[in-house]
């Protein structure tokens, strides 16, 4: 049985004192009806002042980054390793945002060695792929989106990968408020599925959590959750909303 996920990237928002009273608000409206895994993914300048947030009240939240680079020190100006994250307790990091992808050049190539990375050190990335407008009108979105799969895997140990969450979110629905069909979003899901089976098995294929992202809000993540291969979501706009982010855990 998969434990359903949802995580709220908060993508650049938030300074440190707005991320401080975000995350009172939602220890101050919390429920989790459906004993979802959550996580909230603050910016790194929020990251321990959350976490302190959310130990210090017991609240059952991990904490995720949006980014990090693969190498463990050195000369890179600017970066963030995996044991920085690590040592400051941060659980998830997500690898592989589209606007990682579109804005900072990231390849699938870049993506793969920092989903080893984050392995490394015992992060669990959440790892997005998703597909274009264009890509989804040639009708070759599946193709695509399992060759993202592919190469962003390749070389990954068997026993780190059912520590792996995907987030299939197609780049039109991200923050343009259209979502895929819950129908097409869980044809993807189920590819996505039916490949990790061939590279890994049955039994790692089934355990593996797949995300959906893209608009997600209150009123659509019921009927996206009732799918068969959709086990959470990956939200952006409404986990900037306590209302809405609550909303969403209790779908
Ligand atoms: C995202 O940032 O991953 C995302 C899905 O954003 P939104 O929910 O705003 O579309």
């Amino acid at each position: 049985m998969r434990k359903p996920f949802i995580a709220g990237n908060w993508k650049m928002n938030m300074t440190h004192l707005e991320a401080i009273k975000f995350i009172g608000n939602v220890e101050y409206k919390y429920e989790n009806k459906n004993d979802c895994e959550v996580c909230v993914c603050p910016p790194f300048t929020a990251l321990r002042s959350v976490k302190n947030i959310i130990d210090s009240n017991a609240l059952d939240i991990k904490l995720g980054a949006q980014n990090m680079y693969y190498e463990e020190a050195g000369a890179f100006t600017g970066e963030i390793s995996p044991l920085m994250l690590k040592s400051i307790g941060v659980d998830y990091i997500i690898v592989g945002h589209s606007e990682r992808r579109e804005i900072f050049k990231e390849t699938n190539k870049i993506v793969n060695q920092k989903v080893k990375a984050a392995f490394s050190v015992g992060l669990k990335p959440i790892m997005c792929i998703g597909e274009s407008l264009s890509i989804r009108e040639s009708g070759n979105a599946e193709d695509f989106v399992l060759g993202q799969l592919v190469e962003c895997l390749s070389e990954i140990e068997e026993k780190n990968i059912v520590n792996l969450t995907l987030a299939y979110e197609p780049i039109w629905a991200i923050g343009t408020g259209k979502t895929a069909t819950s129908k097409d979003a869980n044809d993807i899901c189920s590819a996505i599925r039916g490949k990790l089976e061939n590279l890994f098995g049955k039994n790692i294929s089934e355990e593996i959590r797949i995300q959906y992202g893209g608009s997600v809000k209150p009123f659509n993540i019921s009927e996206l959750m009732s799918m068969t291969d959709i086990d959470g979501a990956l939200v952006g706009g409404a986990s900037l909303k306590v209302d809405d982010f609550i909303a969403i855990i209790n779908y």
